[in-house]
This record gives C-alpha cells, structure tokens and sequence, in this order.
C-alpha cells in the first residue's frame, strides 16, 4: 500500500486526473478550515437542542395507525424548532418532499384574494405549478391566491424599488429562496435574508416572511428563523435528514402558522395530533444528529468541485473562493455531450447503481428534460452524492451531496476521468 493513487486506479481514474486533482486540493486549506469550524459549532449546537430535549430512546418508538400520543414525534418536532430558533416544527413523514413541505405552508397560510410575493426573482421550477405560474389543477392561482414577483438586479443584489412597489394591500406572504435551484444566480446567505425580511416588514410589518430553505441548512451558523424568518421549509432527503432519513419533509417557524400547516396537511380539527411515526423515528433523530457532518461533507465536495472546474476554464457558481450559502455547485459545461459525460461519472462513482448509465427524461414538475446521476440508498435523495440539470443552455449541471467527503471526491474524480475520455477536456 506504499501507492496511495493504486486504489484510485483500480477505481478507473487516470494518473492525468489524480496529478491534477492533487494540485488543486493544495489550495483548498484555507476555505476547508472554514467548512470544519462550522460543521463543529452546528455539531454542538445539535447535541445542546437534543440535550435540551432530554431525547432518550422511547423517543424512537414506533407509532401506528392514527399515531395519537406520539411522544418521539413531538419530541422530535420540539428539537427542530429548538435548534432551529423557532416557535414551532412540524416534521413529518407524511411531507412527502420539499416541494410538498413548500405547497403545505403556501396553501396552508394563503387564502383566496391574497397574493404571494417572491421578492427574488422566479421560484425552483417545480414551485411553478403550485402557484400556478404555469396552468395546473389544485394550484394556488385556482383558489384565487394571486402572485406577483420583483426579479433580482443584473449583479444578484435585491431590487429594493421594485420590491416596495410590489407590495400592496392584499400582499399576504413573501416566499424566499435561499438556494439558487436550478438557475444561476447566486445563493444568499442568511444574514443577507434577514436584511431582506426586515425591508419587507418595514414596508407592510404583518406580510408572513417564508424562507425556501432547502439544501441550506447547517452550511451556515444561523437558519433563517434565527434572522426574522417566520416560516422555514426544507426535505429531509436533502440537509437536515443527514442521508439516514428515508423520506419527509419539515415546516417550522411561528406557531401559529405551523399549526395551519398541520391541519392542512392532516384536517381541521385533527392537526398535528395524527400521523403515524411507522418506523422511522430513530433514522429522523440519528439522521439530524449526523447531518452538520454531512453537509460538511457535501460543501466540501462543492468546493473542490468548484476549484476543479474553475481551473480548467469553465464558468462555476459559485467561485471555489466564495463563502457557501448551500451545498450546491453549478457548472456551466457548455453543451449536452459534457452534461451527459459529468454525470457518467457521478455515476460510475456511486455505491449503488454504479453500473447504469444516466440518460435525460421528462421528470414531473419540470419543463426541459433533466439529466440526473445518483446512485443512492433513498431515491432521489440530493443530500448522497447526485448530479442533475435540465438540458437548456448554459448546459450547467448541478451537484450536490456527498455522505463522506472521500465519496464526493471520488465523484469529481470520475466525472473528470469520463469528460477526458471524450476528449472534452485536457489537463496539463
Ligand atoms: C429541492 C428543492 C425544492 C424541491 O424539493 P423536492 O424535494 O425535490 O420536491 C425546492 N426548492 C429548492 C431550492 C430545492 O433545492
């Protein structure tokens, strides 16, 4: 074992791939040691929350049926609001996903006659038929839930004119996203939103201020309902599920608004008190516990990626040398054949599934075809190792996860071995 690339070889990477990967984690000290310093403090602050709770293992039992007097699972929504800041928390299996979790605290706290106000520009592409932007059946514009939406200035800044022009009487709730998505503006950090809620509040102080928080938590110190947020949203199949979370989603935030949440989710009169746990208490509380370690290892994955692609001349969002708001990375590859090479690699680096080949298909929700690499142990899962896109210039693709941070190496690993293969790229 004097050969610490053999492994590497046997895995399919070239030493053309490993000379250059090694040259490019030499410069990544810096902004890794900040990663650490972080994944260190939402550590502690995870085991404070859960101490707090006083969480102990009858918390992990098993509900059924209508889930009447399940402890572990309002247990476990006391330590999201703790560790979150907030009122409130309902985190649940029966939210199927984010876009779920994002249509239940919508439709849950509008009502016919409001108006939904993105302040940020357009909203994640599968938002687009929950609102209603594009015609579909039980959208928020069906129920006479109107929207409106003040686009970002050219540099990514908020469009403060344009967002007090915006608001107006019937202007009920402001949706926030803090990750990019699938588009290529850049993320925004926490505090940044806050500074937008308080603008927003300072126009109309009764507007509810919500914050589409997927992929961001624990990338920071501080959640949005630490800076003035009312309601946060998020997938437990992305950051705060820690990969061992098989499913769910989770609204939390003041509890008023949670609480509608809830009877909307299950019915008036029934509200947070149903829903069975099944099985899946202990993987929820374990899952939140692993999860600033596994997004430390995601960043990490999104950084070196970053610096990787930089280096060989392609457009990256954001830069290796910027400050993470998510765990997302955008690559802007520039044509089908390179997003289709990328993505063999993710694949080919993958515990599961390592064999298939990724093809492009018209995933529901979305408008252009997507392209998606994953090898997961829950499907769909974007906190494992994953890369996607949709098929549309800038060609960018989007990659995200990574359980360990060796894993999503290998990731960036494999998809500059498979873009060489083509003749795509060259390395000096
Ligand atoms: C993933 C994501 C969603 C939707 O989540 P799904 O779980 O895929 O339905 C919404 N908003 C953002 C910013 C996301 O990243």
């Amino acid at each position: 074992m004097n050969d610490p690339n053999a492994i590497y070889r046997r895995l399919g990477v070239s030493d053309a791939v490993l000379r250059f990967a090694d040259t490019v984690l030499a410069s990544l000290d810096a902004p890794f040691a900040r990663v650490d310093a972080i994944a260190e403090r939402n550590q502690a602050k995870v085991l404070l929350a859960m101490q707090r709770c006083r969480v102990n293992a009858t918390h992990f039992n098993p509900s059924t049926g209508y889930g009447y007097d399940d402890e572990g699972r309002d247990n476990l929504e006391r330590l999201y609001a703790a560790c979150f800041g907030a009122q409130a928390a309902l985190v649940r299996p029966q939210i199927t996903c984010g876009t779920h979790a994002l249509a239940l605290a919508l439709g849950a706290n509008l009502l016919p006659g409001d108006e939904l106000l993105s302040p940020v520009g357009a909203p994640y592409d599968t938002l687009e038929e929950v609102i209603g932007i594009r015609p579909s059946a039980g959208s928020l514009a069906e129920y006479g839930v109107t929207y409106r939406q003040a686009d970002l200035k050219p540099d990514g800044s908020f469009d403060f004119d344009a967002i007090r022009a915006a608001i107006h009487d019937r202007t009920r709730l402001v949706t926030i996203q803090r990750s990019k998505g699938y588009a290529t503006r850049p993320s925004f950090s926490v505090a940044r939103i806050g500074e937008l809620i308080a603008f927003c509040k300072s126009v109309k102080p009764d507007l509810i201020c919500m914050v589409d928080n997927c992929y961001g938590e624990f990338v920071e110190d501080l959640e949005p309902t630490e800076a003035g947020a009312d309601l946060m949203v998020g997938s437990l199949i992305k950051n705060p599920g820690g990969g061992l979370a098989p499913t769910g989603g989770y609204v939390c935030g003041r509890s008023d608004l949670v609480e509608r949440c809830a009877r909307r989710l299950t019915a008036p009169g029934l509200g947070a008190e149903v829903g069975a746990s099944l099985g899946l208490l202990r993987s929820f509380y374990q899952g939140f516990f692993l999860a600033p370690v596994t997004v430390q290892s995601a960043v990490k994955g999104a950084i070196f990626t970053a610096a990787c692609y930089e280096r060989l001349g392609f457009r990256v969002v954001p830069a290796s040398t910027e400050v993470r708001r998510d765990i997302i990375q955008a690559v802007e590859l520039g044509s089908r054949e390179a997003m289709l090479a990328f993505c063999k690699g993710i694949q080919a680096a993958a515990p599961v599934d390592s064999y298939v080949t990724p093809e492009p298909w018209a995933m529901p929700g979305y408008d252009d075809e997507v392209i998606m690499a994953a090898g997961a142990f829950h499907q769909g899962s974007s906190i494992e190792l994953s890369a996607d896109g949709p098929i549309r210039p800038p060609y960018a693709v989007y990659f995200q996860g990574g359980l360990t941070w060796y894993h999503a190496k290998l990731g960036v690993l494999m998809s500059l071995q498979k873009l060489l293969e083509a003749g795509l790229i060259e390395l000096k």
